[in-house]
């Protein structure tokens, strides 16, 4: 006997511990999916095969062949729907990749897309590399005063909009976007890996695709590289699934159970990233050498009212500017922290540090060149010793200063 089911409305901390448990078979079932390794399907005659491959072409997400991934695939997409609703979820190798595909599967030569300003940098050299090559167009805006719907083109296919962006969290208003969409008939895709589906669902805020990078939180351990593409509808889930099947895009059974190991625990997770970077932020406000704090939980924030209207929560990122300060002396600060490493990415356990290149911020409306930026991945230390390592960091590039107009 299976247990009832039943029709209580669940949280999503809920969904997300249960989302892609392994079915009972005989009565029993692990807790966890079996890792299944394989590189082809066997079927038990052609005439199973013929089925299997009739149930594809219409539309059903069951594998035929290694490349369309196992039981441990299936899985992961079901959390990953869990997380940010939709009706698919495709699973790519990295996030970088999952943006790649949106792009290729929904854009033709001729077509103009837009792109917000404060964008994941990659992005521009996807335009740069290819996309101009396929003779795809891009136009970069600031989004949230009307520049966005006046740079509408006739043949604009595509809105892609990244929010919070990464280094100093501009938000959108993507209900405002999604309303401007769905006007000219636009397909709105949106990277939504600060959110990482827990802070916020941009599926039901009307956008069309969520793209995440899985690197980062979903994941959340610093060991997988992952990305995915989710679909709100049926129509888009379809130009999706053509191109990630012929551009042969797929990801092995152990980086798919990582990251469902690793999802599990995002509730949870989150809270105390929140928790800890919110100490940092403020600790950090109180410091005379550092000007601007940007987090969008701060209520001097510029983007803190539309967080304050969309998201539940905020994550480990904190970004700074270290005041009168230039690129050497910020990296002097890097160079003097102990516990939080110097790296790319974010979203994992572990604390991080990166001095932002002035050229990466150069195009964003909203910054203001105001000094040397330092962006901070608030990891799961306590929160007194990151604080403690922050401040003799800070005393160790003062003292160097001094030291320097000292002669
Ligand atoms: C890291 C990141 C990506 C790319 O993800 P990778 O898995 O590193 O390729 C895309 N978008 C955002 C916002 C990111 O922070």
């Amino acid at each position: 006997m299976t247990r009832a089911s039943h029709n209580v409305p669940e949280a999503l901390a809920t969904r997300i511990i249960h989302a892609g448990s392994p079915p009972f078979v005989d009565g029993t079932a692990p807790v966890n999916v079996p890792v299944e390794r394989t590189s082809t399907v066997r079927h038990a005659s052609t005439a199973a095969l013929h089925a299997v491959h009739a149930r594809r072409k219409a539309g059903e997400n069951i594998a035929s062949y290694g490349r369309h991934g196992s039981q441990t695939h299936r899985a992961l997409e079901d959390a990953l729907l869990a997380l940010e609703g939709g009706v698919r979820a495709f699973l790519v190798p990295s996030g970088l990749s999952a943006i790649s595909l949106t792009f290729l599967a929904l854009l033709s030569p001729g077509d103009h897309v837009i792109v917000t300003d404060s964008i994941y940098a990659p992005v521009r050299r996807l335009d740069a590399l290819l996309l101009q090559r396929l003779g795809i167009e891009v136009s970069y805006v600031e989004p949230n005063d009307g520049r966005l719907e006046a740079a509408i083109r006739p043949h604009t296919r595509l809105i892609f909009t990244e929010s919070p962006g990464s280094l100093l969290y501009e938000i959108c208003d993507l209900e405002a976007i999604a309303r401007v969409a769905r006007r000219h008939d636009i397909v709105l895709a949106t990277d939504n890996t600060w959110a990482s589906g827990i802070l916020f669902r941009p599926l039901e805020a009307g956008a069309d695709v969520s793209v995440l990078a899985a690197t980062k939180y979903v994941a959340g351990h610093s060991d997988v590289m992952l990305g995915a593409v989710i679909a709100r509808t049926e129509a888009v889930a379809t130009r999706i699934a053509a191109a990630h099947d012929v551009l042969g895009l797929t990801i092995g059974p152990d980086d798919a159970y990582l990251a469902l190991r690793g999802v599990r625990t995002l509730p949870v997770r989150m809270a105390q990233h929140q928790r800890n970077a919110t100490r940092v932020a403020q600790w950090l406000q109180a410091q005379p050498g550092v000007g601007q704090v940007f987090y969008p939980a701060l209520p001097d924030d510029p983007g803190h009212a539309l967080w304050k209207r969309d998201f539940s929560g905020a994550n480990g990122l904190v970004s700074f500017v270290l005041k009168d300060a230039d690129q050497y002396a910020a990296e002097r600060v890097a160079d003097a922290l102990r516990l939080f490493a110097i790296g790319a990415s974010w979203g994992g356990y572990e604390s991080l540090v990166t001095v932002v290149a002035p050229e990466r911020l150069s195009d964003h409306a909203q910054w203001n060149r105001s000094g040397a930026v330092l962006r901070l991945h608030v990891g799961l230390e306590d929160a007194d010793d990151l604080i403690a390592d922050l401040e003799q960091a800070l005393q160790h590039a003062r003292v160097a200063e001094l030291h320097a107009i000292g002669g």
